[in-house]
């Protein structure tokens, strides 16, 4: 995979993850092979539609996937190590520590018999020790502090919070030990719209002032375009677009990712939501050829037997859609705009 012209350090280095969920029909191919880079710094969107793997992705890389599902196949470096199939108590190093998560509804996820000073310090206790004892108390004021929250809370049980300070708890605790990387995985969704925007401010705060790279999982793209600084397109288990997010909201290469920017609603032009037609195809049994083509506007004869591969169509811009073929001076064409658009 081309790296970005502006990549500094790469933190996470994701080849050919494969994650598949067991079902007495045969095997559902929730990620099927995808790779990425993280850089230092960076966040990456992952967006697609509900069923498109990308949750699913995020366990696999966190090595949370519990049966029926399985990671098959694949590897995964954190900072150039291989973290993919260590032994749990080495795992258990990990995350946390270089590898935090902020759970698909977050809010739900924190033990509601616990005071919210409790839950963070178990975190910290369990990674560094009864040495950090010591200080715990100012250092667990200082990153409620950092999320937004007033001391008060920490004393605070769950069920005195509202959504949006759960959801504020959660970040606190994943960002406790100052992790490398920081999944979160839908975590504004479960919220109200107006909540929603100040969670994503503290998590874009908090990324700042920290320097942590993020992967951010879900499908509002309006979020998406604020928040991130890469976007990864899933459809179907597979990446099919990964560029920097004005690329992806300007010029989106892939005709999936270009229905996707057209079905976000706009306030200055009011015009019918896109939909995108078609059927999709039995997760257990993907067609040869591209994964996209029985939705796909522009399919092709050749689509229906040849995967696309990945090609850098533009720089950091990379697609796998057969419609764009290089030229002998090495850009790329639309072999849509060569033919007239027929
Ligand atoms: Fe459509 Fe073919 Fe491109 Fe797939 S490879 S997205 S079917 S044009």
């Amino acid at each position: 995979m081309t790296e970005p012209k502006s990549a500094s350090t790469r933190v996470l280095k994701v080849r050919d993850l494969r994650v598949y969920y067991e079902t007495p029909k045969g095997d559902v191919l929730a990620v099927n092979g995808i790779d990425f880079d993280l850089y230092e710094g960076e966040t990456l969107g992952l967006v697609g539609e509900s069923g498109s793997g990308k949750s699913t992705a995020a366990m696999g890389i966190l090595q949370l996937v519990v049966p029926p599902g399985r990671i098959v196949s694949g590897e995964v470096l954190l900072e150039g190590q291989s973290i993919l199939g260590l032994p749990d108590e080495a795992l258990r190093q990990i995350r946390w520590a270089k590898l935090a998560l902020i759970p698909q509804g977050a809010m739900n996820s924190l033990n509601p018999t616990m005071k919210v000073s409790e839950q963070i310090k178990d975190v910290i206790l369990a990674h560094e020790g009864k040495e950090a004892k010591k200080e715990i108390k100012a250092r667990i004021l200082e990153l409620l502090s950092t999320v937004g929250l007033p001391g008060r809370v920490y004393d605070m049980y769950p069920h005195e919070l509202s959504g949006g300070m759960k959801q504020r708890v959660c970040i606190a605790m994943a960002i406790a030990l100052s992790p490398t990387v920081i999944v979160a995985d839908e975590s504004t969704s479960a919220l109200d719209v107006v909540v929603q925007r100040v969670v994503a401010q503290t998590l874009l705060a908090v990324k700042r002032k920290l320097g942590v790279s993020m992967i951010m999982i879900g499908h509002d793209m309006g979020l998406m375009a604020q928040m991130v600084d890469r976007v990864a397109v899933m459809y179907a288990g597979k990446i099919v677009e990964i560029a920097p997010v004005q690329d992806i909201f300007i010029d989106p290469k892939h005709p999936y990712s270009q229905l996707l920017i057209a079905s976000v609603p706009s306030l200055k032009e009011r015009k019918p939501l896109k939909i995108t037609e078609g059927i999709t195809h039995d997760p257990r049994n993907p067609p040869p050829g591209c994964i996209f083509q029985l939705r796909c506007p522009f399919v092709m004869d050749k689509c229906r037997v040849q995967t696309p591969p990945m090609q850098e169509v533009k720089p950091d811009q990379l697609v796998a859609c057969h419609l764009y073929e290089k030229t002998e001076d090495g850009s790329f064409i639309n072999v849509r705009d060569v033919v007239g658009n027929t």
